[in-house]
């Protein structure tokens, strides 16, 4: 019995010892497939004392080699629970990124609509599409008018507001299906798909001018601008990109051309004009070689009639025959075909090259040359300049940049840093045919200039025409409150000469005084007129 009884207890506590022994042992094990299977690391082994304790009053009591094991497992559990977090930080650090660079490669930031990588992808598709299906589609290249004055009136910020403006405006004018990008500057880009005639696509074209027509209030400033609109339709006017966007971008600029805030559409066939222009440009393209380019120069004098103080270069295109052609019958179409910068550069070397042998004989003489917008776009004009003084060894301090208003709003370029370099160097800038363009008060401060030239349109109506008087009035006391030299352009009348110097002009260039006249000629004026009274002499 007592044996019995003995191995009974025996037993119990055997079996007890057992489960003291093999808890802890289960526990971890279960804990450790729970982390293996669900991979949560957080997941902790129960040592007896700590947690639950299960063994407390066992062998194992946590100071045992399994407590050891356990305390082992859960350190290093928890080191991995640790790495794991960080883990999945970076990861969604990365995400994040990629979501990031994803959208600037695909999106434009100022307006946020696709940029022109986005926009090559969806033209491809059109183009897929209309190669299965027949699905044409337009293309419509939208360039702003106006905007690099808003720019530089109100500043990069307000421009970026003004594209994010106009970017939202177009979207909200859009069907959800078409597809509206920014390709950069002031150049937006619009596809229409599905659609029934093309009367369609003028209504749409139509209605984003409208958009735009609405003045855009950014941060208290009122805003104005236009766009001219292109517009190419596949498969009419092409089957693949680049014709498409070359026939668009076409189109745009003859919407430019009849006079802004218009739309086109690509027309294929050549008018007679057109024709006309492509033998012009034919025979253009030869004139330089030819020595067909002649530069004439016509003394800018004192009012007074004293003194020639310098001369305005002036381009003439002299043919084989002796025809004489002026400048407003080429240098448009020398623009458009890119001609404008050679010949801008040999009108440039010519006249440094003339104007360094009058500074030899006479002093503080100079010579103005005249830089359109597409010469100003280019990019090495200011290694063109100072090559050409350099070869002339003509001083800065002689030669002047004869430049138009709307030159300034056109390019892209930074034109103030760019004029401020050449101002800081010692050359001239003086704004052409002043009064015509925006003759914006804050505009005119904000550039660095040195003379303003009062446009001829005004000067031949005085002194009879109020309006006109008081415009001449209005620019000489502008000139002379922001200390700018000022210029009377085309005077041909004593009575016009009177009236200017009573009003204070410094200087005046006109028929009245001289044409423009070939080199040898300007020389023989100097000789003349830097000697003796310009007037009294032209009067006797
Ligand atoms: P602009 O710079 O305003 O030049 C003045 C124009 O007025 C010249 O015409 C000149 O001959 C003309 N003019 C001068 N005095 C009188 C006058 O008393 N009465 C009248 N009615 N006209 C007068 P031009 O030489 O035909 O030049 C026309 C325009 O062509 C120039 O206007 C200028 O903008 C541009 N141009 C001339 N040469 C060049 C050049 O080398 N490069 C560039 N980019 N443009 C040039
Ligand atoms: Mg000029
Ligand atoms: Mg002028």
């Amino acid at each position: 019995m007592i044996g019995l009884i003995g191995a009974v207890l025996v037993s119990v506590a055997l079996s007890r010892l057992q489960n003291i022994i093999t808890q802890p042992l289960k526990s971890l094990t279960e804990t450790m497939s729970k982390v293996s299977q669900t991979g949560t690391f957080s997941a902790q082994a129960i040592v007896s004392g700590q947690r639950g304790d299960i063994s407390a009053r066992g062998i194992a009591s946590g100071q045992d080699e399994i407590g050891e094991l356990a305390r082992v497992f859960n350190h290093m559990a928890g080191e991995l629970s640790q790495r794991d977090d960080s883990l999945q930080q970076e990861l969604k650090e990365r995400r994040r990124i990629e979501a990031k660079l994803s959208q600037i490669a695909h999106f434009d930031t100022i307006t946020n609509l696709p940029n022109r990588h986005s926009f090559n992808s969806q033209i491809d598709r059109a183009l897929i599409n209309y190669k299965y299906d027949l699905e044409k589609f337009a293309l419509l290249y939208i360039d702003l008018d106006n905007f690099k004055y808003v720019n530089d009136t109100f500043g990069h910020h307000v421009g970026d507001l003004l594209l994010a403006s106009i970017g939202e405006r177009m979207v909200k004018t859009l069907r959800k299906e078409d597809f509206v990008a920014r390709l950069g500057g002031d150049e937006f880009v619009i596809i229409i798909s599905a659609f029934a005639d093309t009367s369609q696509i003028s209504a749409v074209a139509e209605k984003i001018l409208a958009a735009l027509q609405t003045p855009f209030f950014l941060e208290g400033h009122e805003a104005f601008v236009g766009a001219s609109i292109g517009i190419a339709i596949c498969p009419q006017n092409g089957k693949d990109s680049e014709t498409l966007q070359r026939q668009a971008d076409s189109a745009m600029y003859r919407a430019k051309n009849l006079g802004k805030n218009n739309f086109q559409f690509y027309k294929d066939e050549l008018s007679r004009t057109q024709k006309n222009r492509i033998s012009i440009e034919a025979q253009l393209h030869r004139a330089l070689e030819r020595d067909e380019i002649v530069v004439y120069y016509q003394p800018i004098v004192e009012i007074t009639g004293k003194n020639i103080i310098g001369f305005e270069a002036l381009v003439r295109w002299i043919k084989k025959d002796g025809t004489v052609i002026r400048p407003d019958e080429f240098i448009t179409l020398a623009e458009e075909i890119g001609l404008i910068v050679d010949i801008g550069r040999y009108v440039l070397n010519t006249a440094a090259t003339q104007t360094a042998t009058w500074a030899d004989r006479f002093d503080h003489i100079f010579t103005a040359v005249n830089f359109s917008s597409r010469q100003f776009k280019h990019n090495d004009l200011a290694s063109d300049i100072f090559n050409a003084l350099k070869n002339a060894r003509l001083q800065p301090g002689n030669f002047e940049m004869e430049i138009t208003e709307s030159v300034l709003m056109d390019n892209s370029i930074d034109s103030k840093n760019f004029l401020d370099m050449l101002i800081k160097q010692g050359i001239g800038i003086s704004i052409d045919d002043f009064g015509t363009g925006y003759s914006s008060l804050s505009y005119i401060t904000s550039f660095p200039i040195t003379k303003i030239k009062i446009d001829f349109s005004f000067v031949a109506k005085l002194p009879h025409d109020k309006n006109a008087l008081a415009v001449v009035t209005a620019i000489i006391g502008l000139a002379k409150s922001l200390n700018l030299k000022v210029v009377s352009e085309g005077i041909e009348t004593i009575e016009q000469l009177e009236c200017l110097a009573k009003l204070d002009c410094q200087y005046g260039q006109g028929y009245l005084f001289s044409k423009p006249v070939p080199a040898v000629e300007a020389t023989k004026l100097l000789e003349i007129f830097n000697t003796q009274s310009m007037l009294s002499n032209r009067a006797s």
